[in-house]
């Protein structure tokens, strides 16, 4: 029986509430970051929606403006056309066509001009005051198309400085046919450039937006911000123009640009009735710039929550460590204190207390397994005589070598060694028959004399003891420990009375009780 009764350990529920409280942290930690993570990603998707939503709204304005705008100038040519292939161009019908021209591009704020050509390219009639003389424009890309070209539906040229103005202008013209059907001139309405760029330049962009209105072909007619090296310039190696719009009229895409190599979210739209797309982009810089903000802000904050988290955290586990050690010290100090009161002060053996506690749970095991439970109570002969003899304090030697030498014999590890009083010793030997306990007795004798501590006033010379042993019968109902203790003791008090130096046992009535050893 161990002296001191074990303590659930309490160290693995200390870790483990570390290990917890880190868990713990390392979840809100995570759950944190997704969370803003998972945020700013959706938001990030919605400022890239909305932007190519107004982009695409734009683009849309910007065709049907650019129908229009190009719808109306083609009026006015078809009539002109109407009037030529039926009047003819002699001189009257010329004189009346220039003032008809006139009123036109006067009240037709984008046109530029109105012009006929015969079919060698040379000036018929014009909107303007006087006409340059003998000037031709057979060399014209409009002109060169409808000679070659016999369809009537309208044509849209790249940008052009205008040979009479000298303003960037963009050509629409409609092929004029003898009634026979071959070819006899080309008429032509210029559409100021500087028409659309006042309209684009009234909308609300961002620094780094632009719209664009280019020719199907990926011709750039005029841009926002307008700069005149651009137009002109192609970009139908785009993807907008390669990919995008053979399949659908109308897109989004997020590209960088071929003219300033800027990435904007890209809206097109292509006009209806004209061969021209309208663009209008936001940069990518202007969709995400509050975004970044936001999530600048955001990143701030949970940097902050993080840290005093972390701190908070850091301070848990140090008053977690402080209470394991201080528990841990109580428990030393309550294990250290409980030996203390269990343990005789002389020779460490067990006291009277430990006997009391112990000894109800071994006659209850006893009873319960149907075991047996030797007691052997020893007590040193005469020993009045060796203090007397030697000394209180050789006495206090004597007893304390004694009982190492009763401890000695006892080798299991449930057998108990009680210091039960002055110079009396009890051994309680749990599952331990009767000739188990006398053999022990015996041994324990033996062992004692073997110590030769000299004893002049005991019969032999030297110390020895006498000891009575009883074995616990578990048919008894009324096992009491104290009736226990007084039968091993009757026994030695018959050891004592018979000469001492010998043991008996507690089997009153039997001539075979006492055995000398
Ligand atoms: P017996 O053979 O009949 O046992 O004779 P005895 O003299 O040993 O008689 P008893 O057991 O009754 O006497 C016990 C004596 O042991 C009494 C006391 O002087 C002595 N004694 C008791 N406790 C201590 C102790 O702690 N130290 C010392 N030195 N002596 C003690
Ligand atoms: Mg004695
Ligand atoms: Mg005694």
């Amino acid at each position: 029986m161990p002296v001191a009764p074990t303590y659930r350990q309490t160290m693995p529920t200390g870790l483990s509430t570390q290990r917890l409280a880190v868990l713990f942290v390392i979840l809100v930690t995570l759950a944190l970051l997704a969370l803003v993570g998972w945020q700013s990603w959706t938001s990030r998707a919605q400022a890239l929606r909305e932007a190519g939503m107004d982009a695409a709204n734009l683009a849309h304005s910007l065709a049907q403006h650019a129908d229009d705008t190009f719808e109306e100038a083609d009026a006015s040519l078809s009539s002109v056309i109407e009037r030529v292939e039926t009047d003819g161009m002699g001189p009257g019908q010329i004189s009346r066509l220039h003032a008809v021209l006139q009123s036109q591009q006067r009240f037709i704020g984008q046109l530029a001009g109105l012009f006929v050509y015969d079919e060698q390219g040379r000036w018929v009639v014009t909107s303007n005051e006087t006409d340059p003389l003998n000037a031709n424009n057979a060399d014209r890309e409009y002109f060169r198309y409808h000679m070659n070209n016999p369809d009537r539906g309208p044509h849209v040229g790249a940008a052009i400085q205008s040979r009479s103005t000298h303003e960037w202008v963009i050509p629409l013209s409609r092929r004029i046919n003898h009634p026979d059907g071959s070819f006899a001139g080309v008429a032509l309405a210029t559409l100021r450039l500087s028409y659309f760029n006042e309209f684009y330049n009234g909308f609300d962009l961002d620094a780094k937006g632009v719209i664009v209105l280019a020719l199907r072909d990926g011709t750039i007619l005029t841009r926002r911000p307008f700069d005149a090296n651009a137009v002109g310039a192609s970009i139908a190696k785009a993807r907008l123009f390669t990919d995008l719009l053979p399949v659908s009229p109308v897109g989004n895409e997020m590209a960088r640009s071929m003219v300033d190599g800027i990435e904007r979210m890209y809206a097109y739209r292509q006009a209806e009735e004209y061969p021209i797309v309208s663009m209008a982009a936001t940069s990518k810089e202007a969709i995400f710039a509050e975004w970044e903000a936001n999530l600048a802000r955001s990143a701030g904050f949970v940097a902050i929550v993080l840290a005093a988290m972390a701190l908070c955290a850091l301070v848990l586990l140090r008053q977690i460590r402080h209470g394991l050690k201080t528990e841990a010290e109580l428990r030393n100090a309550h294990a250290a204190l409980h030996k203390l009161a269990m343990q005789d002060s002389l020779t460490g053996l067990a006291n009277r207390r430990q006997l009391d506690a112990a000894l109800p749970d071994e006659i209850g095991r006893a009873r319960r397994g149907g075991k047996s439970l030797g007691l052997i109570m020893l007590d040193i002969d005469h020993f009045k005589r060796f203090n007397d003899l030697y000394g209180h304090p050789a006495g206090d030697e004597c007893i304390k070598a004694v009982g190492q030498a009763v401890l000695g014999c006892c080798g299991r590890s449930g057998d108990l060694v009680v210091r039960y009083g002055g110079e009396e010793l009890l051994v309680l030997l749990p599952e331990c028959d009767e000739d188990g306990a006398q053999r022990m007795a015996e041994k324990i004798l033996n062992a004692v004399r073997q110590l030769q501590l000299h004893h002049a006033g005991n019969d032999t010379g030297y110390v020895t003891i006498s000891a009575g042993v009883h074995v616990m019968r578990t048919d008894d109902p009324a096992l009491r420990a104290q009736s226990l203790i007084q039968a091993a003791d009757q026994a030695l008090y018959q050891a004592k009375s018979l000469g001492r130096n010998r043991l008996c046992l507690s089997r009153p009535n039997s001539p075979e009780h006492v055995r000398l050893a």
